[in-house]
């Protein structure tokens, strides 16, 4: 590729972005990087009707979030700016015009009533209305009226849009960097809107204008733009200029497999399918994936298998290197079903790889939030023992708040095993060698390898049998049959609190 590589995201701001959308702007930007390119952000905002308040900069944030950051875009001008598409809306017209005086596209006068009426005739016969070559010149336009007609009518202040002229009877072979060879028979196409008389241009013409002002190489987008593509590559060839290259995403299917993802279904089946919470103003609350405590490398992965694979059996890829391995020839065709078990795993193979200070640093707050004291514990050493069991951060807290709070009560059906007459005064000599000199010489005494030796060793000494000793204190400790290394608890937990928890169940059993 000689010229350098010049990818968009080119989001109307309708809403909340959604996960699909997302995933385009991964693509995009995966591309670009791969090839050295520039990573656009250009805002569709020439539908005012359906703006939302917000929305550019949720999309905003979305982006700096997971980490894919835009070369030009709002607030990052480059050389092609401005970005908004309503900053720019003086520059369509002349455009809408060139391809009047060069009999690409015509004024139509008639009004949405007489369309309307058109349509409702047509159906009534089993037909479709189509605005096209079929019947263009049987309806109210430039290409019936007279060029003096048609003046008058402007000049009278009468309503018009600009319509594209599509060609009759010719076959069109396009190509899609995906899908390969498409063709498509140019009579099914009708006359699109390119300028509507409040005098914005409609989506197709400002979309392709900025595409070729804004020097875009290719045109990576979802599957619901594939049937524009032949208008799209009609108008660059209308205009003379040269046509990106395509390349359409395929769509995200629910879980089910069942029809295409939609915004309500993730908070209908107990999933995000946004990236962060939004909140309508009506009050409606959307689930985000930050919000519910994904990291975003664990998004942005999942992400990047939505309808594109490695063709390895490697799954865990950081951001390079999923730029290094990316290619759209390896995107498939076939809609990719959403998965949110996996996301999960995903979300649970990069906690992993959390370096334990940053994550104590991130189970801290949520404990602050709580309002958990962490006096005189080491948070980073629970955080290490206990991550492998957790997905999320908030899985910390259920897998070991025990480290943090002394239990209220005992699991009842292990209470009922662990706890026997003996007990007592088992734990009495547990108590007893947790207080004895060789753990009570220096702090570090109370590690958990001490512990071990000392307890098993008098366990052993006295052939007493393991589960009599472990099983109670664990539940002294924990208040049920769960957690780490009973060893590393005690360590952790330290002498004071350990002695004292032991001697309430012991309280408890008698
Ligand atoms: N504004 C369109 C959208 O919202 C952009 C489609 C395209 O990438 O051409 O998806």
């Amino acid at each position: 590729m000689s010229q350098k590589v010049r990818v968009r995201f080119a989001p109307s701001p309708t809403g909340p972005l959604h996960i699909g959308g997302v995933r385009t702007a991964l693509f995009n930007y995966l591309f670009a990087k791969k090839h050295g390119g520039d990573f656009l952000l250009r805002i569709e905002d020439t539908d005012q009707n359906r703006y939302v308040e917000g929305a550019e900069e949720y999309i905003v944030e979305a982006l700096n979030w997971l980490n894919i950051p835009y070369d030009e875009g709002p607030n990052k001008e480059g050389n092609c700016g401005p970005y908004r598409q309503s900053e720019r809306k003086d520059l369509y017209k002349q455009y809408a015009d060139a391809l009047i005086e060069s009999g690409n596209a015509y004024y139509a006068f008639d009004t949405s009533e007489e369309l309307d009426a058109r349509r409702k005739d047509h159906e009534a016969k089993g037909k479709t209305f189509i605005y096209n070559w079929h019947n263009r010149l049987k309806l109210k336009n430039s290409l019936v009226f007279s060029e003096e007609e048609t003046q008058q009518k402007i000049a009278n202040g009468e309503e018009y849009v600009i319509r594209f002229k599509s060609p009759e009877d010719e076959t069109l072979f396009l190509h899609d960097i995906i899908r390969g060879g498409v063709q498509v028979d140019s009579n099914i196409l009708d006359d699109k809107v390119l300028f509507k008389s409040d005098g914005m241009p409609t989506y197709h013409l400002a979309n392709i204008v900025d595409d070729h002002l804004m020097k875009i190489t290719h045109v990576i987008r979802g599957e619901e733009w594939l049937p524009s593509m032949a208008l799209h590559i009609l108008l660059y060839r209308a205009f003379g200029w040269n046509a990106p290259q395509f390349a359409h995403l395929p769509l995200i299917l629910k879980p089910t497999g069942n029809g295409k993802l939609s915004k309500r279904d993730g908070d209908k089946m107990g999933f995000p399918v946004f990236p962060l919470e939004w909140k309508t103003a009506e009050g409606d609350l959307f689930s985000g994936y930050r919000e519910d405590g994904y990291l975003p490398e664990a998004v942005l992965n999942m992400l990047a298998f939505l309808g594109w694979n490695p063709g390895t059996e490697q799954e865990i890829f950081s951001l390079d290197q999923l730029i290094e391995a990316f290619e759209l020839e390896r995107v498939h065709k076939a809609g990719a079903k959403f998965d949110p078990e996996k996301t999960k795993w995903f979300q649970h193979q990069y906690l992993q790889l959390v370096d334990d200070e940053k994550l104590a640093e991130d189970f801290k707050k949520f404990l602050q939030d709580k309002k958990i004291s962490t006096a005189g514990i080491n948070v980073t050493r629970t955080v290490s023992l206990l991550k492998e069991r957790a997905t999320f951060v908030s899985d910390l807290w259920d897998q070991g708040s025990f480290f943090f709070e002394t239990p209220q009560n005992y699991d009842e059906k292990a209470a009922g095993k662990a706890f026997k007459p003996e007990t007592p005064e088992l734990l009495r000599k547990v108590v007893s060698i947790l207080n004895s000199s060789a753990l009570s010489a220096g702090a570090d005494d109370f590690s958990t390898e001490n512990l071990s030796e000392k307890v098993k060793g008098w366990i052993t000494s006295e052939n007493i049998g393991f589960g009599k000793v472990m099983m109670p204190l664990r539940l002294a400790l924990v208040g049920e049959m769960k957690g780490p290394d009973v060893f590393d608890i005690l360590s952790i937990v330290g002498k004071e609190e350990s002695i004292s928890r032991i001697e309430k169940a012991i309280d408890f059993i008698g």
